[in-house]
């Protein structure tokens, strides 16, 4: 349930700082450290599994139930022209911390970002 190497579930455990925007029961969403464009947020369920192919069904569903009001948020707040969602699973895939995770990631038109 917990990796004490793991820096998502120090942050979980309040071991580690962030910026906190929203948590519950089965999740904390926070800024991610490294900014893609500005109110990047992570989604990180309080589980600590590698890969979403591994998550319960509970964490999974919760993840894309936010995701929805967290979307309205940065809309309201930032009034982006759009939204990524972003999951990476694996180290081919891009994952660099392994727990498993969503990025909620604003766009600006011409931002200058891929994809
Ligand atoms: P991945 O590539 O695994 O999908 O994304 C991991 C994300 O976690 C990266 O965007 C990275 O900036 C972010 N990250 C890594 N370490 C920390 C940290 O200590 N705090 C926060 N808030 N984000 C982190
Ligand atoms: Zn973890």
């Amino acid at each position: 349930m917990r990796d004490a190497s793991c820096i998502f579930c120090r942050i979980l455990a309040g071991e580690a700082p962030a910026h906190v925007v929203h948590e519950d029961e089965l999740v904390m969403v926070f800024l991610d450290i490294n900014q893609a464009s500005p109110g990047h947020l992570l989604i990180v369920p309080r589980v600590h599994v590698p890969y979403w192919w591994e998550l319960d069904e509970a964490h999974a569903a919760h993840m894309g139930v936010i995701a929805r009001p967290l979307m309205q948020a940065l809309r309201e707040a930032l009034q982006p022209d759009g939204i990524n969602i972003l999951q990476n699973n694996g180290r081919a895939a891009g994952q660099e911390v392994f727990h498993v995770h969503m990025h909620l990631i604003p766009r600006w038109q011409n931002d200058g970002r891929l994809g």
